[in-house]
């Protein structure tokens, strides 16, 4: 089977720190829990309970307002205690409501009579989505209600993509979801087309070393009534990254006389929690999680419930093997610093990384002009000349470039320059 990948740039990852891919372990159930009410893709989330309130395990605690904003639910039955507030790493403000374990679980270890959806027309589907609060799970979180919204006003046809590459071994916890869900995330992958009513194709993207995982990913999806193919892709990192996936699509779409449409991209962890909302009519209450780092004593793939404070899960990991030097939610290249072990597990967390030692920052070399950020740089931008260009205060236009951030240069410096730091924050206007 041919493999489609991205023309030029790019890296293969390894981290012997990283937690194996095998299969996850659920976590102890945490005293507290940090439940975020900050949306981070936008709009405001007002709470319905205060300090001093009982609530149930997934009962609904925070009311989504606008575009962007999603309903907040409990995981944890108990008792509301105070609501926090700080800054985080990006200079955002974040705030959360703590609950204190109490009380008896409605969903944990019950068993649900599954709801037939197949019957439901888009848009109550849509509604159950929207009710749940289920995000995309990755990134800022964006509002997968939203995404449908978009999708079905702008597009006539449309193809589902399930974004199945795992080009970085931080992403440890989205393959073991679907290792040990594969029926659900299929399941919630048909679920979210029909919601989206245009999806005219499924396309499996799936890594082209977890060839034997896309090919159980198909065959699951045969029992269903629209068409779906696999394709597989490369595992150089930033293959999973929208507009290198993208153009690998393309590629194929091209080979095989396809008129694809546009492209809604989802992992999955969203497709299993829509799965989860519309048949289980469950929130996200948990989250697969990959901890370690050269911090963590024991790293592996954890199943925790959301609001899990970042302390208390690597406690569950054997603890600190000594001071962390830097602790960040998501992948080293491409996550955002943790500023205190109280933050919590957020429904878009897939990683937990601690270092004992920072990764490499700025070391006082000049450029040695060696030309591997060029070389690796996707979008075929020159780093060192950009990065120059910043440091050096030359006009913003020269700056205006399309970096995406995806940090490949700055791993290859051998002189340990910030380039993707640098050139990310003049972006952003930091
Ligand atoms: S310049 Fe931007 S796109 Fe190019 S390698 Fe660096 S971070 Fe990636
Ligand atoms: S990788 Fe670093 S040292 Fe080499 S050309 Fe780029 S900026 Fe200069």
């Amino acid at each position: 089977m041919k493999v489609y990948s991205f023309p030029r740039g790019g890296l293969d990852l390894g981290d012997s720190t990283a937690p194996p891919a095998e299969s996850s372990v659920l976590t102890f159930l945490p005293i507290f829990s940090v439940i975020p009410l900050s949306c981070h893709s936008g709009g405001r989330v007002y709470p319905l309970v205060s300090a001093g309130d009982i609530v149930r395990e997934g009962m609904l605690i925070g009311r989504a307002s606008g575009s962007g904003a999603v309903n907040v639910h409990a995981t944890i039955p108990g008792k509301v205690v105070r609501k926090v507030f700080w800054k985080d790493s990006d200079g955002l403000n974040n705030d959360a409501l703590v609950i204190r374990l109490e009380g008896a679980f409605e969903k944990l270890g019950r068993k649900i009579i599954p709801l037939q959806w197949t019957g439901a027309n888009s848009h109550d589907i849509q509604r159950i989505i929207s009710d749940y609060g289920i995000v995309e799970m990755e990134g800022r979180g964006r509002s997968l209600s939203d995404m449908i919204s978009n999708y079905r006003r702008l597009h006539d046809k449309m193809t589902l993509v399930v974004r199945c590459v795992f080009d970085d071994p931080w992403l440890a916890a989205d393959y073991v979801l679907c290792k040990e869900r594969l029926k659900e995330v299929v399941e919630g992958c048909f679920i979210t087309a029909h919601a989206c009513t245009k999806v005219e194709r499924i396309l499996f993207a799936v890594s082209s070393r977890e060839k034997d995982l896309g090919e159980k990913l198909l065959a699951e999806a045969g029992q269903w009534d629209i068409p779906s193919s696999l394709v597989l892709v490369g595992s150089r990192y930033p293959q999973r990254n929208k507009r290198e996936l993208e153009l690998s699509l393309r590629m194929y779409e091209k080979d095989e006389g396809f008129d694809l449409g546009p492209f809604m991209i989802l992992g999955p962890a969203a497709l299993a929690a829509v799965h989860d909302a519309v048949k289980l009519k469950k929130p996200v209450l948990e989250r697969y999680v990959a901890v370690g780092g050269s911090a963590v004593k024991e790293p592996q793939v954890v199943k925790a419930r959301v609001g899990t404070r970042i302390g208390d899960l690597v406690e569950q990991c054997g603890g600190f093997a000594g001071t962390p030097a830097k602790i960040i939610a998501g992948s080293p290249l491409s996550g955002r610093v943790i500023v205190s072990l109280d933050e919590p597990v957020e429904k878009a967390c897939y990683a937990v990384y601690a270092a004992l030692k920072a990764p490499a920052g700025y070391n006082g070399e000049n450029c040695i002009n060696c030309g591997e950020c060029r070389a690796v740089c996707p979008l075929g931008l020159d780093p060192q000349d950009i990065y120059k260009r910043i440091i050096t205060s030359q006009p913003k236009e020269t700056l205006n470039c399309e970096c995406h951030g995806c940090g490949c240069c700055k791993v290859v410096c051998p002189s340990a320059l910030p380039l993707s730091d640098v050139i990310l924050e003049k972006q952003l206007g930091m």
